[in-house]
């Protein structure tokens, strides 16, 4: 594996907000735009940005083939296996060692840090309890967003876990149709 390998960059289109979710915990650039775009504006913002698609759309995960860009069309409802779908195009456990966690809202890469030298604004607030808790939490310097290891942090990583797994059986992480 080469050093330092640019990480791809996603769009995910309306349909794909959850993993678009988890393709930012995991810690890729992954667009997720808010307002309705029409197919042709989502295939500029990729091309532009040299995004990979992530769409159910088959007329859009074309027109995205035809303009030589690469887009992964997803089919399955549960979410590991729509990561297995990506995971059949790119193996992202190429990339997982260099990137840190973004923000699920904002799309920002997070800071881990100290809950006491934060000196912004965060939410949820920043309450006493956790800054006895926790050594170190993220939080996000661009929309103030706080994440701790709280109850539900075993899930997530469980489900992260399921999603690494998913790269072992990738034979060729190159192939991008
Ligand atoms: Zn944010």
């Amino acid at each position: 594996m080469r050093k330092n390998r640019k990480p791809p960059k996603f769009l995910a289109d309306h349909m794909n907000g959850e993993i678009a979710k988890w393709l930012r915990i995991l810690g890729f650039d992954c667009l997720y735009p808010e307002i309705n775009l029409n197919d042709r504006e989502i295939v500029e913002i990729c091309e532009k940005e040299d995004r990979i698609l992530l769409t159910r759309d088959r007329e859009l995960h074309s027109l995205a083939l035809k303009k030589g860009l690469k887009s992964v069309l997803i089919k399955s409802n549960n979410l590991i296996d729509k990561f297995r779908e990506i995971y059949s195009t790119i193996n992202l456990n190429d990339y997982l060692e260099y990137i840190t966690p973004r923000c699920t809202l904002c799309n920002t890469p997070l800071k881990l840090t100290d809950p006491k030298d934060i000196a912004q604004e965060t939410n949820p607030p920043l309450y006493e309890d956790i800054k006895k808790r926790y050594k170190r939490v993220y939080y996000c310097e661009n929309c103030g967003k706080l994440y701790w290891e709280g109850t539900h942090w075993s899930n997530i990583s469980k489900t992260i876990t399921k999603i690494k797994r998913l790269g072992k059986s990738t034979k060729n992480s190159e192939n991008i149709a």
